[in-house]
């Protein structure tokens, strides 16, 4: 899939309602392109059809390895993800690319920078590549992130890298959401001080340092090292590595390919896929279960809704465990 094929691409008209969702799954199958960007839509959109659809995806799933690219803005976590496409394509790989911007309740809003972005990926067909504002009002990246990972799973990628793109709280969810989570740095952006704030240090399967082609490289080295060593993980735990690339230059990323690979067969071997998959099918049915709830007493009037309720307890003649008590009642009845 190429930019082009965005949300916003002859997506609007009477042409998505033409197709029908087992059609656009064994299209999507298939490695069509516009077909796995409808999906998507789909998702991003929230359509009453998402239910239909993941039913059909979910005997094509867990296939793919979810790679989650996280940093501070402007540490090369753009051009990484270009570098790690070609290096993934050189092996043969089909790639996803799924762009998030947290901060944004826009959809589609960074199609262009895309195109300019992935260029160099524009004409291969086996490279996905899609922007998802994730801040829809049913929940943000809890929910509509892992449903658009499912789409580019079942349409058969080896690897989904996960990207978040613009300035938000989102390295820990995105971490969330992936099998393998690389945390980028670089040297001269202070990012020994912002790792331990973000609490960067307890995500990361494999740190990259990069921009290596500038001063300072081995003190941001030295300085995670020993970080990372106070954190030391238990034996026979995973020991996250640190790798040293020029993205720019795309120096460095088949070594990152390699301890994305090396991480996967840890992940099999010590059936930590397996706790990290069942985590986060967890999390997913709990925000569509809380998004569900939070719709059926959305639905609610009068002196049993929320604000009733909110009401009662501000003036003093309810309390909030009681009034909790009367709202599960009240959406169970
Ligand atoms: P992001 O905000 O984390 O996605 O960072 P970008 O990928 O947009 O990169 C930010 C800036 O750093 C851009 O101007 C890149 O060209 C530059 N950059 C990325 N990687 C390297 C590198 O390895 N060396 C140098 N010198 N600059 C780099």
């Amino acid at each position: 899939m190429t930019a082009s094929t965005g949300p916003s691409h002859g997506s609007r008209g009477g042409r998505r309602s033409a197709a029908s969702v087992p059609d656009l799954v064994a299209r999507a199958r298939e490695g069509d392109a516009r077909a796995v960007a409808r999906l998507i839509s789909l998702v991003e959109d929230e359509s009453p059809l998402l239910r239909e659809v993941m039913t059909a995806l979910a005997p094509f799933t867990g296939h793919a390895q979810i790679v989650g690219i996280t940093g501070s803005p402007g540490v090369g976590k753009s051009t990484s993800t270009n570098a790690l496409v070609a290096e993934l394509r050189g092996a043969g790989r089909r790639v996803g690319v799924l762009a998030v911007d947290p901060s944004s309740p826009f959809s589609g809003g960074a199609l262009l920078g895309d195109r300019v972005r992935m260029q160099d990926h524009a004409t291969d067909r086996d490279v996905y590549i899609r922007s998802m504002a994730s801040r829809g009002h049913l929940g943000g990246l809890a929910w509509t992130t892992p449903q658009a990972l499912r789409v580019l799973d079942a349409a058969g990628c080896d690897v989904v890298l996960i990207e978040t793109v613009g300035v938000g709280q989102s390295e820990v969810e995105i971490a969330g959401l992936a099998d393998t989570t690389l945390v980028l740095m670089a040297p001269g952006m202070g990012d020994g001080i912002q790792a331990a704030k973000a609490g960067i240090l307890e995500i990361g399967d494999v740190y990259v340092v990069n921009k290596a082609d500038r001063d300072g490289v081995d003190q941001v080295r030295r300085e995670l090292r020993s970080m990372l060593a106070m954190g030391e993980r238990r034996d026979g735990r995973w020991k996250p590595p640190i790798v040293t690339t020029v993205a720019v230059e795309a120096r460095g990323l088949d070594e990152v390919v390699a301890e994305i690979h090396r991480h996967r067969a840890w992940l099999v071997e010590s059936g930590e896929l397996d706790v990290r998959r069942a985590r986060r099918a967890r999390d997913e049915i709990e925000a569509i279960a809380m998004t569900a709830l939070r719709a059926r007493w959305g639905d609610l009037h009068g002196h049993a809704s929320l604000d009733g309720l909110a009401a009662s307890v501000a003036d003093g003649t309810s309390d909030p465990y009681s009034a909790a008590d009367e709202l599960v009642a009240a959406i169970s009845a």
